[in-house]
């Protein structure tokens, strides 16, 4: 779990600042759910025989003996608040959401234990339309963080609940020819959850699935139709795709469209943002069936790849520092930033303290980044003036308190 650090919390804020742009772009309200929820919730959302419900889960029991989790992902959440307070009845929604998420994983870069997610859930809309605007969504975002040349969209369709079991006996038969070189977890998984086998990151039984059956050649034709209407809509908007048969995404509740954007520059954490359909959640979960769809992005992983590339100047977090010297020309001082801070909106002001002489105060304006220096000694106060340096160009010159909110505005202003 980590620390975001001062110098590290401009580039979050700029990550979160465009995607939260992008989202609102598209007309999605946000909606904030508790971090904790009942453990049942993920266990029936999530899936029982995934690795996060069965190994990644921070789960605990409260003062009352209910057991808790502290959420790994926002769906459920999401969902749940849902139907609780009739959000998805008989309507459409367009939601969105961001904060931490956690998972007792092996941390390593790109992967951590509290980490955050940003995610967008799109109900009562079931046309291949909704899963193509998502895709573009994403798509813009990766575009306006400058990191659009490194990641790559994965897409396939796992079509219906029913398509899956006629494909999971053709698997399970295959996996069983093959059970001797299994590890544990996939030979657990080939009863309880085959089509989980095909998600795991052992690269020896990555090399045998490339011969196991497709669920491509199982799919129903609601799916067929559905997934083929989404590859229209993308080779119309111009984005480009694989189509990868074996994309299931680790958890349970997705159907039909399944989608992972992909990046080779983060090493084995190689997915940004993974979503897909999950128009049986709903209904799952206690509510009247809801067609869904959605995603979640990894904001670490983003946070990477943008420092990376280094595609972002940060801004510094002062303009104006306010240097004072002498008898009473603190209180001046504080009195005039506050005047500025009301004035001219949206600049950002800081005050010296703990005294110095000016040598001493303009090293601090510097360090800070500041572009000007209000400068007050006794004279100035006496007089009601103020010396405005402008500390790239070096000029300065003294000007009347009252004309201060007028020149600084037209100063931030070009
Ligand atoms: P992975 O295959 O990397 O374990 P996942 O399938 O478990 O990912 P999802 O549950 O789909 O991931 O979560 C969506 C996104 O959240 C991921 O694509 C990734 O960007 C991010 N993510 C998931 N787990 C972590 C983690 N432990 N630390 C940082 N980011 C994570
Ligand atoms: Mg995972």
């Amino acid at each position: 779990m980590n620390d975001c650090l001062p110098t590290e919390s401009p580039l979050w804020q700029k990550v979160e600042g465009v995607v939260k742009d992008v989202i609102s772009a598209y007309g999605c309200s946000e909606i904030r759910m508790p971090i904790v929820e009942m453990t049942h919730l993920f266990c029936r959302a999530i899936g029982e025989v995934t690795d996060v419900v069965e190994k990644e889960m921070y789960t605990f029991d409260d003062r009352n003996g209910d057991s808790l989790t502290l959420r790994p992902e926002g769906t459920a959440g999401c969902v749940r608040a849902g139907i609780e307070k009739g959000l998805l009845y008989n309507q459409e929604q367009r939601l969105w959401y961001m904060g931490p998420m956690f998972r007792h994983e092996r941390p390593q870069k790109g992967r951590y234990r509290q980490f955050h997610q940003c995610g967008v859930e799109m109900f009562g809309l079931n046309g291949p339309d909704v899963d193509a605007e998502l895709i573009l969504m994403t798509a813009r975002m990766w575009r306006e963080l400058g990191i659009d040349q490194h990641v790559r969209l994965e897409l396939n369709s796992i079509g219906s609940l029913e398509a899956r079991a006629e494909y999971r006996s053709a698997l399970v038969a295959f996996l069983e020819q093959h059970e001797s070189v299994l590890d544990d977890d996939c030979k657990r998984r080939m009863h309880t959850n085959p089509l989980r086998v095909l998600d795991t990151k052992n690269p020896d039984i990555q090399a045998i699935l490339v011969d196991a059956p497709e669920l491509t050649d199982y799919l129903d034709d609601d799916s067929k139709e559905h997934f083929a209407g989404l590859c229209e809509l993308l080779n119309a908007s111009g984005i480009e795709y694989t189509v990868n048969p074996r994309l299931v995404r680790g958890l349970d509740y997705y159907n039909k469209t399944v989608f992972e954007w992909v990046t080779e520059s983060l090493g084995a954490q190689g997915t940004v943002c993974a979503g897909g359909r999950y128009d049986g959640l709903v209904e799952q979960l206690g509510g009247k069936a809801t067609p869904a769809v959605g995603f979640a992005m990894g904001l670490e992983r983003l946070v990477l790849m943008v420092t990376s590339l280094e595609t972002t100047e940060i801004r510094n977090p002062v303009d104006v520092y306010v240097v004072t010297a002498g008898e009473g020309t603190m209180v001046t001082g504080m009195k005039l930033a506050e005047h500025v801070r009301s004035a001219v909106p949206g600049v950002r002001v800081m005050n010296n303290f703990g005294g110095g002489n000016f040598k001493k105060q303009f090293k601090r304006a510097d360090k800070v980044g500041a572009a000007i220096a209000l400068v007050l000694g006794e004279n100035e106060v006496s007089e009601q003036t103020v010396v405005l340096k402008d500390l790239a160009g070096g000029t300065q010159e003294t000007i009347n308190q009252s004309d201060i909110s007028d020149r600084l505005t037209h100063f931030f202003k070009s």
